[in-house]
């Protein structure tokens, strides 16, 4: 089985203002950092309206199809913008966890890595923020239940910024496992350990600023990946940020590019004793365009190396 890598050139006309962390490079530099590897590569469908339907209310698409400029920007928060190529982008971005999914359970590939942006995991019910559009992870995992009938589905986040937008999308959904840990504090100031969903299926893991990668395993370790292995998912979606990087010029957390790969190898390893491997991961935070593409790089080589 191989490893399929699902991407468009779509999502490269996102654009943000000059000096927004969140920018076209990241995509170029994690796509050029693949390019040696040994991947299936898929072009990225726009996903169907009635796919993001699933998590987003039509007053929210609607709003964002208003909003959408002819040129220049509409700002949104403080930091999240639309340009002419953000729904494009987005649908792209939405499309290709949907792909990744129908191809990880349809056992065309093994698993799977999508190279997207904007990312999705800040994207709540019905407001974009934190540079999020559409809740990309949280849709695979809908997508999964609703779609493919799947009973367990566990969504995995080591993005150094809570992923408030999959919780709150999946809070109230038992189906659904969401175990994430963040630097706490930080923006955007959620994901303390008493937030755990309405089914008690949310795990918060906060870490504190400027501790590591000893740190982080033993976190994992010791909570994250017992908990997985006794839920059994049927598919693992991971929420790939790389922001937790000692690079990452926007957060505290001092991970090596070896921890990212290290936690891929982890994630990889419940997957294989629980669902036959299956893990769908889609690209979320890092700002730091070096420490991204190699962490990227480190996070890919094991998702191929446990497909083979
Ligand atoms: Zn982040």
């Amino acid at each position: 089985m191989t490893t399929a890598l699902i991407t468009h050139a779509d999502c490269l006309t996102h654009v943000t203002p000059d000096g927004h962390p969140e920018r076209v490079a990241r995509l170029e530099h994690v796509l050029h950092a693949l390019e040696p590897l040994d991947l299936t590569r898929v072009t990225a469908p726009l996903a169907a309206e009635d796919d993001i339907l699933r998590i987003h209310p039509a007053s929210y698409l609607a709003d964002l199809r208003r909003n959408r400029p002819a040129e220049g920007f509409y700002q949104i928060d403080g930091d999240t913008f639309l340009s002419p190529g953000s729904l494009d982008a987005a649908f792209r971005a939405a499309g290709a966890c949907v792909r990744a999914v129908d191809m990880v359970l349809g056992g065309e590939v093994g698993n799977a890595f999508c190279a997207v942006r904007p990312p999705g995991h800040h994207a709540e019910t019905d407001t974009s923020m934190g540079f999020c559009l559409f809740g990309n992870a949280a849709l695979a995992a809908k997508h999964a239940v609703d779609h493919h009938g799947l009973s367990r589905v566990a969504v995995v986040d080591f993005d150094v910024h809570h992923g408030n937008g999959t919780q709150d999308i999946l809070w109230d959904e038992p189906r659904a496992l969401v175990i994430t840990s963040q630097q706490m504090p930080l923006w955007p100031g959620t994901g303390r350990a008493d937030e755990t969903g309405a089914h008690g299926n949310v795990l918060n893991l906060p870490l504190a600023p400027d501790t590591g990668g000893i740190e982080m395993r033993a976190v994992w370790r010791n909570h994250a990946f017992p908990r997985l292995r006794s839920f059994r998912p049927e598919l693992i979606i991971i929420s790939a940020g790389f922001d937790a990087h000692m690079d990452d010029p926007l957060a505290q957390l001092n991970w090596e590019t070896d921890d990212f790969a290290w936690i891929t190898a982890e994630l990889c390893a419940v997957a294989a004793e629980v669902c036959q491997g299956r893990v769908v991961s889609t690209l979320e935070g890092g700002y730091d365009l070096n420490a991204l593409a190699a962490s990227a790089r480190a996070h890919v080589q094991e998702l191929i190396r446990a497909a083979t």
